[in-house]
């Protein structure tokens, strides 16, 4: 077993590690083992109201970071990219030790982190408004403002990058946050924490609390002294959000929540390659990926082909110690383990094929074998819920629009893909399936440039890009009279 030093366990609040109001602790998993890494410092909500109550005033009109120049803003961003991939390797063990994904595949998140970092550091002072040639004898003008104090609420699947794409274009417009990592892996967001203090980002400018979602998360999202909320994690939770966010001050509100993408293979693809780009997309980090391609509908001339090369595949995929050089850890805990194994189930039961996998892997830690399931029917529970594990469900299709169709009739709509040489097909798919992002020939390719988020239930705004710093301004139209026109 590696040992990897884990040095911050308590809420970190004003630039300073303190305990819990309440002095209460949780305990964080290994999901290995299912032994207890360390105790975690458990933030509620008196907690929250001291990082609410430091944020707002890191806010305050005359503070360090309210005056700061904006150049000077991402110069901090810059400093904290170094920083970060500095200690590239550390927060990558940490991170393994506390989520389970392979260790290369956390070192490679925690570049990808960077890489955002540093976008948004390059926007900090190229944040424009407009003149405008308003009606009457005025100059009117719009400045682009921070919201104020943000609540931004993450998940456990990437905890270092959602922690980027949240406190970086937050942090070049200017806000200040509070953020609650998962209670699941709390370990990583309290080390970059440590690195915001050194790249010397004021006090109250970031702040992270640790702790359950009803407790520490519901104290942000209802907290009137908060301005904005950004969350990712699951549908059900989004909304509950987004009415919390309504009943209090009517937050600005942000979420990425689930999926059920669609992957859609024509006959004309090469079939050992769209075979590997449908495996990726449906098994990329153990399948917890809130746009996994999910639903690979196949082209019934290449279907029989296909799902014998989806199986073959996935039984290859190496499945064990996430410090060892393998495709797949554990998955993320008891609860999405039983949950996992459940629809695994289901899948049987209601008659899919199963092709590979389809059980645990082992009994010590939450190990789940790649399954596979062929001749999977719209109306499967497989094919209709996110699972949120190493599952993939193959459907056969003939036509187009029958595809299109199909591939629309979900209420998600977060990613979706296709696969083919034919332009014409490929960019016909894109104009008409219902998903924030469409990739052509390729699977979850999300860069810092690239906006990301949902249509439908999949969520509200669009993270990275130009639109993701945009959910954290306010625009302010400022409009003056000119003097009377003198007659001619
Ligand atoms: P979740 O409950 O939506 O958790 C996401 C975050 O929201 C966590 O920090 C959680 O706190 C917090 N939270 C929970 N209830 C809250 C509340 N009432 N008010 C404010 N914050 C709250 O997700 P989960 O339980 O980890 O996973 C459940 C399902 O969500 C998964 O099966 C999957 O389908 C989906 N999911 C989606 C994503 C994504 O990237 N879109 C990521 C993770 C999960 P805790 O730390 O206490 O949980
Ligand atoms: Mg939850």
């Amino acid at each position: 077993m590696v040992k990897v030093d884990v040095k911050y366990t308590k809420l970190f609040i004003n630039n300073e590690w303190v305990d819990a109001v309440s002095k209460k602790t949780f305990a964080t998993i290994n999901p290995q083992d299912e032994t207890v890494i360390t105790q975690v410092a458990e933030g509620d909500k008196a907690d929250v109201d001291l990082a609410v109550s430091a944020a707002r005033k890191a806010f305050h009109r005359y503070s360090p970071w309210r005056t700061m120049d904006a150049s000077r803003r991402g110069l901090l961003l810059l400093k904290l990219a170094d920083l970060l991939e500095a200690q590239a390797r550390y927060l990558a063990e940490l991170e393994t030790l506390d989520c389970g994904k392979p260790v290369k595949n956390a070192e490679e998140e925690v570049y990808f982190s960077a890489s955002v970092l540093r976008y948004y550091a390059g926007k900090a002072d190229k944040i424009l408004g407009n003149t405008i040639p308003a009606d009457g004898e005025v100059f009117s003008m719009t400045i682009k403002e921070p919201v104020g104090v943000c609540a931004q609420i993450i998940p456990w699947n990437y905890p270092i990058p959602m922690l980027a794409w949240k406190i970086a274009p937050a942090l070049a417009a200017g806000c200040t946050v509070i953020v609650k990592p998962a209670e699941q892996t709390p370990l990583t967001a309290l080390a970059v924490a440590a690195l915001i203090k050194e790249a010397g980002f004021p006090p109250g400018v970031v702040n992270i609390v640790p702790g359950y979602g009803p407790t520490a998360g519901a104290a942000l999202t209802h907290h009137p002294d908060v301005d904005k909320v950004a969350f990712t994690g699951s549908t059900e939770v989004g909304k509950l959000i987004l009415g919390a966010s309504s009943l209090v001050n009517l937050k600005r509100t942000s979420l990425e929540l689930g999926g059920k993408s669609p992957l859609v293979i024509f006959n004309d693809a090469d079939v050992e390659k769209a075979a590997q780009i449908a495996h990726a997309a449906a098994f990329a980090n153990g399948g917890q990926c809130c746009c996994a391609g999910t639903r690979t509908y196949v082209q019934s001339g290449i279907y029989d082909q296909f799902i014998l090369k989806a199986g073959e595949i996935a039984q290859k995929r190496s499945v064990g110690n996430p410090f060892d050089d393998v495709q797949q850890g554990p998955q993320i805990d008891k609860e999405m383990y039983t949950k996992v194994l459940d629809y695994i189930k289901a899948g049987k039961s209601e008659g899919a094929k199963c092709m590979a996998g389809g059980d645990k892997l082992g009994d010590k830690g939450f190990y789940i074998k790649p399954t596979v399931f062929a001749d999977v029917k719209d109306d499967m529970k497989i094919a209709r819920e996110e699972i949120f594990g190493p599952v993939q469900s193959i459907l056969k299709f003939d036509t187009f629009d029958e595809v299109v169709d199909r591939a629309n009739d979900t209420n998600y709509g977060l990613g979706a893909g296709v696969i083919t040489n034919d332009i014409t097909t490929a960019l016909s798919f894109a104009k008409h399936v219902r998903a924030g992002s469409v990739w052509i020939n390729t699977y979850d390719h999300v860069t810092s440039q690239t906006p990301f988020g949902g249509f439908k239930e999949s969520g509200l705004g669009r993270e990275l890009g130009e639109e993701g710093i945009n959910q954290y301004l306010e625009i302010k139209t400022v409009t003056m009279a000119l003097p009377n026109k003198p007659q001619l």
